[in-house]
């Protein structure tokens, strides 16, 4: 049996199945990376850029466990909506659904609002926020409001045979949004998540609405590497896929 989280070989030590506890990774190597000193008493906002299964979730849980400030992944709030039945759900799930990008006023609202949460206070990790140049501008009006704010991008660049074939072994827990890379051989119906929630294959998890997906990226956000320019740095992921710690140590430096 092989069951990781995506691209993953950290993060997740183990998971459960039929009641048994499996563990399958070793501890992750930077959970004691903080920002340096002397950025201590700004908010420390990160961007995490990349193409769908880029891995931004995954990296941005980690970076949120280290700095100890909240992950925002407007996807993962968009899905809880969807579940729940509410009208922002259902106004959301067909371009979720058809691998669109659901519209900015849409996005921004939901963005403003977890802002505005206590939890923030210190900073925040965007994941899957901004994806069009035109709420990156809002982004840039609302963090001007704070002059004390230290902003690292860092884009995730990874092949896209990488990014299909992460997208065929990708399950993601119901519950609490992990995800995790199931190998041929293994029947996920019978593996449960380490919170204990039900793994799933995300409707959009598939090779067509991958494309769809991708192609709306490169249309509508691949443009924020130019609009963000200089302060973007760059993590490529080229070939074949590389083991998650050391992607992971490679953003963590981006961020120091
Ligand atoms: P994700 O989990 O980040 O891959 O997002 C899943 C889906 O939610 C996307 O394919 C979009 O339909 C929608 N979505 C999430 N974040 C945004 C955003 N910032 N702008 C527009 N649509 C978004």
């Amino acid at each position: 049996m092989r069951i990781l989280p995506i691209s993953a070989n950290f993060g997740l030590n183990s998971v459960r199945k039929n009641n048994t506890q499996t563990r399958v990774m070793s501890a992750m190597p930077c959970d004691s990376v903080s920002f340096t000193g002397k950025n201590e008493s700004l908010r420390k906002v990160v961007i995490l850029l990349g193409a769908p299964n880029s891995g931004k979730g995954t990296y941005a849980r980690k970076i949120a466990q280290s700095f100890s400030i909240p992950q925002i992944s407007t996807g993962d709030i968009l899905r809880k909506e969807l579940k729940a039945g509410s009208e922002l759900g259902k106004e959301a799930k067909s371009y979720m659904e058809s691998g669109g990008l659901v519209p900015d006023e849409l996005i921004m609202k939901i963005f403003k609002n977890r802002i505005a949460e206590k939890d923030c206070a210190k900073g925040f990790i965007l994941d899957g926020f901004p994806r069009t140049v035109n709420q990156a501008r809002q982004l840039d009006g609302l963090l001007a409001e704070d002059k004390n704010i230290s902003l690292k991008i860092v884009n995730l660049d990874v092949d896209r045979p990488i990014l299909y074939a992460r997208s065929a072994a990708r399950y993601t827990c119901e519950d609490c949004s992990r995800v995790y890379s199931i190998k041929e051989g293994y029947t996920p119906e019978t593996a449960k998540c380490e919170c204990g929630g039900k793994l799933i294959k995300r409707a959009d998890d598939t090779p067509e609405v991958l494309t769809s997906r991708l192609e709306n990226y490169d249309k509508q956000t691949l443009p924020l590497i130019d609009y963000y320019g200089s302060k973007v740095s760059n993590v490529g992921v080229h070939g074949k896929d590389a083991p998650a710690d050391e992607t992971l140590a490679r953003v963590m430096e981006k961020l120091q």
